[in-house]
This record gives structure tokens, sequence and C-alpha cells, in this order.
């Protein structure tokens, strides 16, 4: 409670003058002011608080749409990982097809050489084979083996490079059996002693047989 500053008497809040000594009692001018700024604080509180809450809206929803943002780029990220893991199943999965279906092909080839080989061998040794056709029939036989060890690596190599190479390595032992097989067919036999079968007509046979190229044979249709 406030005192009278003339006499010291205890001074009720809103009394202008001294009961006691009848004197005024000075009302500070801040006293008057104060409602009004008082007033003017909470105005300019609500308004900063209102500008506060409103900011602090502002970033969080900012920050929500970021953070949805970020999340939607995320999702799309892992998507797109999920595509191409995928793609790449596919692709591999097409890539062993493609390889078993070649193999199965270069399998069909060689089976083919090897019975073009088996029998240009009986046609023209007749059981009785020449020492050159003996080491012939030899050479054949290791381009065969050699022919169906390099198919089976191509089925198993995954690298393109290595396969490539391996490619090439068939299709030179390829050309090598080709030519053993038809030089096989064109070489004379071993002559016959007892001389009940030597029959003149191998020698053109051979000789037709090993002048034309082994894919354009037909003797089926030739025959009739
Ligand atoms: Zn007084």
């Amino acid at each position: 409670m406030r005192k009278c500053p003339h006499c010291g008497e205890p001074v009720e809040a809103g009394q202008e003058t001294c009961f006691a000594c009848g004197q005024p009692v000075r009302v500070r001018k801040r006293r008057a002011r104060s409602p009004v700024n008082a007033l003017l604080l909470v105005v300019a509180g609500a308004i900063i608080g209102l500008a506060l809450t409103s900011l602090v809206v502002a970033r969080t929803r900012a920050a929500r749409k970021h953070a949805a943002e970020i999340k939607k780029r995320e999702l799309a990220r892992v998507q797109d990982s999920v595509r191409q893991a995928n793609q790449a199943r596919e692709d591999s999965v097409r890539s062993i097809a493609n390889t078993a279906q070649e193999v199965g092909e270069l399998n069909s080839e060689i089976n083919r050489e090897e019975q073009r080989f088996k029998t240009t061998y009986e046609g023209a040794t007749k059981g009785r084979p020449s020492p050159e056709q003996v080491r012939l029939a030899g050479v054949a036989q290791d381009e065969i083996v050699r022919l169906r060890q390099l198919v089976r690596a191509l089925g198993a190599t995954v690298r393109e490079s290595e396969r490539r190479q391996i490619r090439a390595d068939i299709k030179a032992a390829q050309g090598r059996l080709s030519e053993v097989i038809s030089e096989l067919g064109s070489v004379p036999r071993q002559k016959s002693r007892a001389g009940g079968e030597g029959k003149p007509e191998l020698k053109p046979k051979d000789k037709e047989s090993s002048g034309k190229p082994p894919s354009g044979r037909r003797p089926h249709q030739k025959d009739r």
C-alpha cells in the first residue's frame, strides 16, 4: 500500500487527496497510461503470438511437405531399383534361354558332323583303313571331342568377351573337322589283298563325295 508523501498516512489506491493532511496525493501518470500500455502490450503480444503461430504452422506445413516429398522421392527410388532388378533378372533369364538355344544348335551341328564323319569313314575304308585314314580319323575324333568341350564351356561362361572367343574357337574347330572329313573321303583305302571285293566303283564315288561341299549333298534326291 502506498503512503502519503506529505504525512506518511496510508493512501488507498485511486485516492486523489490524503484524508489525513488534505494534500493532493500525486497519481503517477504512468498509472493512467498503464491500461493503454497493457492493452497495447496485449494486442502486440497477440499479434506477435499470432504471427509466431502462423509462422510455426507454415514451417510445420513446409516441413511436412518436405518430408512427404522426401518420402515420395525415396519411394520412387526404391520402385526404380526394384524395376531395375526385375529387368536384370529378365535379361539374365533371356540370356540363359538364348545360350541354351545356341548350345543346343551347336550340339546338333556337331552331331551331324560326327554322323558325316562315321558315314564317310565307313564308305572310304570299307573296313580296311589305310594308316593315313586311321590318322585322319584320329584327328577328326580329337576335333569332335574338342568341339564338345568348347560348346560346354560356352554354356558355362557368363562373360560375353570370353564367349566371343569360344565361338571363334568353335568355328575354327568346325572348319578343321569339316576339312579332315572331306580329306578322309578322298584318301585311298588299304588295297585289298584277297581281291574278291576290289571293285573299281569306290574311286569315282570317293572323288565325287570329296569334290562337293558337305552341306550341299542330297543323295536321296539324286537317287530318285
Ligand atoms: Zn497526508
